[in-house]
């Protein structure tokens, strides 16, 4: 049997009704002769509101309770999902992540998969079910604790899922009809993608284009899965949606294809460090270890007198999510504490946002980060931090403009055209 994979996020399970149009979607695909493995998202809103139970029970929580709680919103839908199912005539079941089992690490709220065992699920289908309906973005550790993939993570269940049951293709069904040019919400200018490749959504998906969590599309790049965006709101079709690819399928793509933007950013400054071989390491290490993901970095050299003696001295700025400022701040002076690292100061800026362009066609373009800079400058936009790759441009700005500045590039990379 050819077999789907249908994921449907949050919104597009948010109460019953919602329910009943994802099944029918499951229904229409199971009279064309596909056996279905449907993934599904808490109710949206649930998944916060869980979590705000378990920050609220105890702030420096315990991460194994953490995914127990955080979890059980898939578990829901899961049931509910395959009883609406049931009651249209589609032998369907659910699953949850242990029962499959689903094995990861046992990085509780950030696991990774180790395996999807296919012999139970398969012997569901052999038996005639249908549809098997999975609880997403959880699975079991090797301690046979309960984990989860970090948010947004049923994206990337649904992707693994894909690849361990050679799916025909991966369709992420969601509130929106495809990956845009930028996210709608930000600008009506926005404009559909037919096709994506594989790393400019990778890319957009790390730089904050919360459409797809970075990990599915890192799987399904590695697994050469087929994966659409679509949305679950409209009639679609096999040619609905967005299809992410290998670059060599798409014909034809302008040098920027997207603009990204994050907003929980912090920018952190070390004032007057001594220069001197060691020390970013001695300043980065502690950081890493206290599980700080540290993003962008930029450094500033100087001199400075110190008693007649000029002694060279740096500016050492980093960015971070926002909500590991605490965290940093505490390493940092820890070590500062333990004389690993001397600094004056440490200044840290938390209405920042990181606004990005990407694009495959950089590698062989020049000038698109004047460009940039020149959209950013026209609107009066002070650029703190700037970070390049291959395919992408990331600047750090003042919170108040990212909009702005998301806007001012789209038209200044001309996005709401296709040429
Ligand atoms: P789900 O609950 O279905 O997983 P998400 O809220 O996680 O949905 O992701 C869909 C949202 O992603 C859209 O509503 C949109 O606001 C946002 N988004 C951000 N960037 C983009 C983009 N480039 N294209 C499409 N949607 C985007
Ligand atoms: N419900 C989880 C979250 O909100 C996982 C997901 O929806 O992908 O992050
Ligand atoms: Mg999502």
């Amino acid at each position: 049997m050819p077999l789907l994979v249908m994921k449907f996020g949050g919104t597009s399970v948010a109460d019953l009704a919602r329910i009943q149009n994802a099944a029918q979607k499951v229904k229409r695909e199971v009279e064309r002769g596909y056996d279905v493995i449907v993934i599904v998202s808490a109710m949206s809103g649930k998944t916060n509101e869980l979590v705000g139970w378990v920050e609220q029970t105890s702030p420096l929580f315990d991460a194994r309770e953490y995914d127990a709680v955080v979890s059980s919103g898939e578990n829901v839908t899961a049931g509910l999902m395959a009883l609406t199912l049931q009651e249209m005539d589609v032998p369907a079941r659910s699953w949850q992540g242990w029962q499959v089992p689903i094995q990861t690490t046992s990085a509780h709220s950030a696991a990774r998969f180790l395996s999807i065992p296919r012999e139970n699920i398969d012997a569901k289908f052999a038996e005639g079910f249908k549809v098997a309906v999975v609880a997403g973005f959880q699975g079991v550790s090797p301690e046979g604790r309960i984990t989860t993939l970090g948010r947004g993570g049923s994206d990337t269940t649904a992707v693994a899922f894909a690849a361990a049951f050679s799916a025909e293709r991966c369709d992420i069904y969601t509130d929106v009809d495809g990956v845009y040019t930028t996210d709608p919400r930000i600008t009506a200018k926005a404009r559909k993608l037919d096709k994506i490749a594989y790393e400019e959504m990778l890319e957009l998906a790390s730089l904050g284009a919360k459409v797809l969590q970075t990990r599915s599309v890192e799987l399904a790049m590695r697994y050469n899965v087929r994966l659409r965006v679509l949305s679950s709101f409209e009639d679609t079709d096999e040619t609905s949606g967005t299809l992410v690819c290998d670059e060599d399928d798409i014909m034809e793509s302008k040098v920027v294809s997207g603009v990204a933007y994050s907003r929980d950013e912090a920018k952190m400054t070390l004032v007057t460090v001594e220069d001197r071989p060691g020390v970013a390491a001695a300043i980065f290490g502690p950081l890493a270890e206290a599980g700080v993901n540290v993003d962008m970095i930029v450094q500033n050299i100087s001199e400075k007198d110190l008693g007649g003696r000029t002694v060279n001295v740096t500016d050492m700025t980093f960015s971070c999510p926002v909500n590991q400022v605490a965290r940093a701040r505490k390493a940092l002076e820890d070590a500062k504490a333990a004389g690993a690292i001397m600094y004056d100061d440490l200044v840290s800026d938390t209405d920042v946002a990181k606004v990005s362009v990407v694009g495959i066609g950089m590698r062989s373009h020049t000038g698109v980060a004047a460009t940039m800079f020149k959209a950013l400058a026209a609107d009066g936009v002070n650029i703190k931090v700037i970070a390049t790759s291959e395919i992408k441009i990331s600047v750090l700005i003042d919170r108040k403009y990212m909009e702005l500045a998301v806007q001012a590039l789209h038209d200044a990379f001309a996005l709401e055209t296709a040429n």
